[in-house]
């Protein structure tokens, strides 16, 4: 059987890094099957969902090169669920209820209080069928629950957690249907799932128990349950989820320099005992993708390592896939050349402002003029080779007997009129020769 997987974002928000990874997963697991990756849009909320979050989070998956094969919408499929409904109806597998909220937070209390588990009693299932007629007849609108059967315990064999086993008698029957008509998330998910022919769900574990509802809801529609994982939660650096990481959303990243790749790379393995490695592509990463390497503990998020991710990730672009965001002029030559010294694509405009100049004449001591006037000349008569820097500090240290900082720094100040930076050894090549002797003179004239 093919396996199917799918991503169901709300689109009452951008895509954060947990969401992320559930979709890179998914993505990862259709794939190492052969299999397909839906996206689901889960707008039964009206009131929440927004149009720009849908845009935005495809733009997001497309970006990080996450290709769903195939895409629905809860909203355009309400006559499913209506006709799913009304046979849980007559099944009575759904029934109607009339209490306000407050009456049933009254019931919470009232059974905390007596240290029992906050169960719904079920008092509305005692309504007989002409009361209930009388009361929607009269306009009493009913939120519907989903009837549990409490006769067995509910089992999976959880793809991340292993054997799981819930006793319904401790579970409320959910709420499927508001009054206005409108769905809670657990029915259409299910619904969907078997009309979609998804074989593998696989989502974040604050969905542990809902599952464990949805596994009965299968049942009840006449389908069989597909195969649940539930990973660890996502956590920051501090041990949990901080407000900030949870908000930042992929253009954050792409804003911030991190590449695609990057955030692929880490997210793929976040919550395996599988390393992160900069050098897999998505096909390699699905390849190895296993939920049998997936662990309990959270999944810890850290920025510096997505950095440092992203530094390895930039080294080994190729000029192709960057061009469009280096400056005008910068070619394959010079890309590659500078790239071993970034951290993101970004700052290799500021290395190519010190390749192409002008560059601020630094302000040198009389020693150190005379010693970039030697410099600016050692360079001119020497023939141009493949090492420059090499070949100049090599001559100037036997001329001048000079050392370190004393050696480079002057050099570097009129190379690039700043004391840090690029890698020299990288950069004099692109400057070229007649650039670079023409500056190491301007350096030496007294200001
Ligand atoms: N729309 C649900 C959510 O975002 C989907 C959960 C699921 O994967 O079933 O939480």
């Amino acid at each position: 059987m093919t396996v199917v997987t799918r991503f169901a974002p709300s689109p009452t928000g951008h895509l954060h890094v947990g969401n992320v990874r559930t979709a890179l997963h998914n993505w990862l697991l259709a794939k190492h099957h052969g299999g397909r990756f839906l996206l689901r849009i889960d707008d039964t909320d009206a009131e929440r969902s927004r149009e720009e979050y849908v845009h935005a989070i495809k733009a997001d998956l497309a970006w990080l090169g996450i290709e769903p094969e195939g895409e629905e919408r809860q909203s355009a499929r309400f006559a499913i669920y209506e006709e799913a409904f009304a046979r849980l109806a007559d099944a009575e597998r759904v029934y109607p209820c009339w209490e306000t909220p407050q009456e049933l937070e009254l019931k919470r209390k009232v059974l905390l209080g007596r240290g029992l588990p906050p169960v719904y009693d079920r008092a509305a299932l005692a309504i007989p069928e002409m009361e209930r007629m009388r009361r929607i007849a009269a306009g009493e609108q009913p939120h519907w629950r989903f009837l549990l059967d409490r006769e067995r315990p509910i089992e999976w064999d959880d793809g991340v957690r292993g054997p799981q086993r819930f006793d319904p008698a401790q579970m409320s029957d959910p709420v499927v249907r508001r009054a206005d008509g409108s769905w809670l998330y657990m029915l259409p998910s299910a619904i969907d799932d078997v009309a979609m022919g998804v074989t593998d769900v696989l989502r974040g574990e604050d969905h542990v128990s809902n599952t464990a509802a949805q596994v009965q809801m299968f049942e009840a529609l006449g389908a069989t349950a597909p195969r649940f994982a539930h990973e660890a939660l996502l956590t920051g650096t501090e041990g949990k989820l901080s407000k900030r990481l949870g908000s930042i959303g992929v253009a954050q990243f792409r804003d911030a320099g991190i590449e695609p790749a990057a955030l692929v790379a880490l997210l793929a393995r976040l919550g395996t005992s599988d390393p992160v490695d900069p050098s897999l592509d998505a096909d390699a990463l699905a390849a190895s993708f296993d939920l049998s390497h997936f662990g309990r503990a959270p999944a810890r998020f850290d920025e510096a390592e997505l950095e440092r991710v992203n530094a390895a990730v930039v080294h080994d672009l190729p000029y192709a896939a960057v061009s469009d965001r280096l400056p005008e002029g910068m070619d394959a030559a010079a890309w590659e050349a500078i790239r071993p010294n970034l951290s993101h694509v970004g700052e290799a405009a500021d290395w190519w402002r010190v390749v192409t100049g002008p560059v601020p004449a630094p302000a040198l001591s009389d020693e150190d003029r005379g010693y970039v006037a030697e410099a600016a000349q050692v360079l001119d008569e020497s023939a141009w080779q493949e090492s420059p820097w090499q070949m100049l500090t090599s001559e100037l240290k036997a001329r001048t007997g000079r050392k370190g900082k004393a050696l480079f720094l002057p050099l570097r100040l009129a190379l690039t009129g700043m004391d840090h930076g690029p890698d020299m050894a990288a950069l004099l090549p692109l400057i070229g020769q007649a650039a670079a002797v023409e500056r190491l003179r301007a350096a030496s004239i007294p200001t």
